[in-house]
């Protein structure tokens, strides 16, 4: 068999870090932290802010098999990922849960340890739907932190955004199983939508205080190009909390890391912690370390990126790692995205085709 490497001789060698410290950085000297990865671009709810079935109906070209990573292939990615800084994976989609044998993947990232030796952090974002009978293994597996989205706990609600018959309880479920298996860290995530669950807020909270889980509202996002977003049915961080507050006394808390996402907050009374995610009107740019490797191998900057680098067609005419590493780091080191900080300003971008968020991983 001839060599096929020799095909990628001349990509200069990224610099490959030592520590944390020294990882590659952006043109906004933002490094490279985080690496999310869309495990598959298909998902059994059709969330109407994430999936319309007017767009992601039967006649919706999925991505054939064939064109998605194999777990071998996303492995020997995350680990060039790693040695470029990335310290967190998050598996992601679509529905993660839908991809055969998930677990295995998982047990093949745990395995693998930052620059400095430490062990990767891996995390999920489901919509719990299948999580009551995947939430053990995936525990074994070496999952360490799990994120479940819940719009709502009345089934009227949740029927009405994910557009399924899928009852509220079986999320429910997934959760306490989650819990039942020992996650330290379990998260909830409530998209806010106004006049569609806006009237939730408070259900949500008041259901999750006491329980050891983190309720996180997220404000409403222009991804994608089917949603067709409106910045009225935007519900503000700052309402929610509003609206929290005059109900029980909350203070703020201290991020647990640089760069994390989420506001956080704290009961007065100690019982429990909500965030939000302030997308649109406290935008984050400025601390954003996330890659997102989509469903069929391309590396995206930006979640609202239009474009991403192909890294699956050298990924299988064999290109070394070290020309991989080069083009991801080459990447990575001429991004400037800081779309939610200009959304305002770039009315051109904000209505140009973008990509789906289930495709490049939410
Ligand atoms: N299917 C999984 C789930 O729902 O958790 C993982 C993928 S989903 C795309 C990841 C996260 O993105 C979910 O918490 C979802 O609520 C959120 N999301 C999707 N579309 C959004 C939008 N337009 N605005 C804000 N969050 C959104
Ligand atoms: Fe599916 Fe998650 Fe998108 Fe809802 S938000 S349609 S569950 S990928
Ligand atoms: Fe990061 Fe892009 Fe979101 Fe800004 S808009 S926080 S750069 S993903």
């Amino acid at each position: 068999m001839s060599d096929v490497s020799a095909n990628f001789p001349s990509t200069p060698l990224p610099d490959m870090p030592q520590d944390a410290a020294s990882s590659i950085t952006d043109t906004l000297r933002r490094p490279l932290r985080d690496l999310r990865i869309s495990v598959t671009d298909r998902c059994n709810l059709r969330c109407t802010y994430c999936m319309p079935r007017a767009a992601f109906d039967k006649d919706h070209a999925f991505l054939p098999r064939t064109e998605l990573l194999s777990f071998e292939e996303i492995e020997r990615l995350a680990k060039l990922f790693i040695q470029l800084g990335v310290q967190k994976i998050r598996l992601t989609g679509g529905e993660p849960l839908l991809r055969r044998c998930i677990e295995q993947l998982v047990e093949m990232l745990a395995g693998l340890r930052t620059t400095q030796g430490q062990p990767v952090e891996i995390a999920m974002t489901t919509n719990g739907v299948l999580l009551a009978e995947k939430a053990q293994a995936l525990k074994d597996a070496g999952l360490s932190r799990i994120t479940v989205s819940l719009d709502g706990l009345s089934d009227k609600t949740f029927r009405r955004i994910s557009d399924s018959d899928v009852p509220v309880q079986a999320v429910l479920e997934g959760i306490a199983a989650a819990q039942r298996a020992g996650f330290a860290t379990i998260k909830a995530n409530m998209v806010v939508r106004r006049g569609v669950n806006d009237h939730e807020i408070m259900p949500m909270a008041e259901h999750f205080r006491n329980s050891g889980i983190v309720l996180r509202f997220i404000e409403y996002m222009d991804v994608g190009s089917s949603n067709g977003w409106r910045i009225d049915e935007v519900v503000t961080a700052r309402q929610i909390l509003e609206q929290i507050a005059s109900h029980h006394a909350i203070r703020p808390s201290h991020p647990d890391y640089p760069g994390e996402v989420a506001e956080r907050w704290r009961y007065a009374d100690g019982s429990g912690e909500i965030g939000v995610i302030a997308a649109i009107t406290r935008a984050f740019c400025h601390t954003c370390s996330r890659a997102r490797l989509s469903t069929d191998g391309k590396l995206y900057t930006c979640l609202f990126a239009m474009q991403g680098a192909d890294l699956r067609t050298p990924l299988r005419q064999g290109a070394p790692d070290q020309a991989l590493a080069g083009l991801i780091a080459g990447h990575w080191r001429q991004r400037g995205d800081r779309y939610s900080q200009l959304r305002h300003a770039a009315a051109e971008t904000a209505t140009a085709a973008k990509i789906e968020m289930s495709y490049i991983g939410g």
